[in-house]
């Protein structure tokens, strides 16, 4: 679900975005809602650029699609690409806009630039399906495989920018979203309500922040929050991961005892199929 994803991705970018806003000084250059729109744009378009695969694969195959889709774009090379490109494309607004930025401004627009597609590498990453960042030199893929992008508690993360961004049709889109995100969790079935009741007041509690907390102390919390809820999946695959592989080699170690000692070395389905119900 491509355009679920990039709701993810996009969320992040603002929030990041917000807090690089909230707590750099002000530019000498830029007024501040310049430099804001600046930092929350280049964060969220960056963080989707790496997905722009999918618009050379949309006229492809279906095997089109996974051979090219987090292929290069998802890669340091490919990121770097995307950076270039969104440095030079605000470049050329500034320059459109007879803005000369000073050499702060162009500094941090270099920061934002490379963390943008970088951001998104990251949360890719954090998901099952991997990245090969290191092609062509390296073609391994690597798997957080914790958390599943379409991911209802990052979107919750957001919610102390309900009362931050000056936008008000951002802080109603960034509202849906959370609310479409509880809709899901409750109403699907696929969730436990225990998951669905602490999402709840995951949500509620960073909305109170974003209300009554100072901004800063609002898109910082925002941002614990995320790295909260991604360190706790990371731990639990971890933890999920060892006790998987414990109970693969345990049975593993079934099969090859030795046959006075073993019982499964009969060959017979029964107890092939009786060591395997083992792993589950
Ligand atoms: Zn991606």
């Amino acid at each position: 679900m491509p355009l679920v994803d990039n709701v993810t991705h996009t969320l992040i970018g603002v929030l990041a975005g917000e807090a690089v806003h909230r707590f750099l000084p002000p530019s000498a250059v830029l007024s501040d809602r310049a430099r804001r729109t600046i930092a929350i744009g280049v964060l969220a378009v960056g963080g989707n650029l790496p997905d722009a695969d999918v618009l050379y694969t949309v006229a492809g195959t279906t095997g089109d699609y996974l051979l090219h889709h987090r292929g290069h774009t998802h890669t340091l090379i490919g990121a770097l690409g995307g950076s270039v490109l969104l440095y030079l494309a605000v470049r050329l607004w500034w320059r459109y806009r007879g803005i000369r930025p000073g050499r702060a401004d162009t500094w941090l627009l270099v920061g934002l630039s490379l963390a943008g597609p970088l951001l998104h590498l990251a949360l890719d990453f954090t998901n099952n399906y991997g990245i090969h960042p290191f092609w062509p030199v390296d073609n391994h893929w690597y798997y957080g495989d914790a958390v599943f992008i379409v991911e209802p508690l990052l979107w919750a993360c957001a919610a102390v920018l309900l009362f931050t961004l000056p936008s008000r049709t951002m802080r109603v889109l960034i509202a849906l979203v959370i609310v479409a995100g509880l809709g899901l969790t409750w109403f699907s079935g696929f969730v436990p309500a225990v998951f669905a009741a602490l999402l709840t007041v995951l949500a509620l509690g960073l909305t109170a922040v974003g209300r009554f907390a100072s901004a800063r102390v609002a898109v910082a919390s925002g941002l614990a929050a995320w790295l909260a809820v991604t360190a706790v999946f990371l731990a639990t695959s971890q933890a999920a991961d060892t006790r998987v592989q414990a109970r693969l080699a345990w049975t593993a170690g079934e099969f090859v005892r030795p046959p006075k000692a073993g019982r499964y070395w009969s060959s017979s389905p029964r107890s092939i199929r009786s060591g395997a119900s083992s792993i589950a």
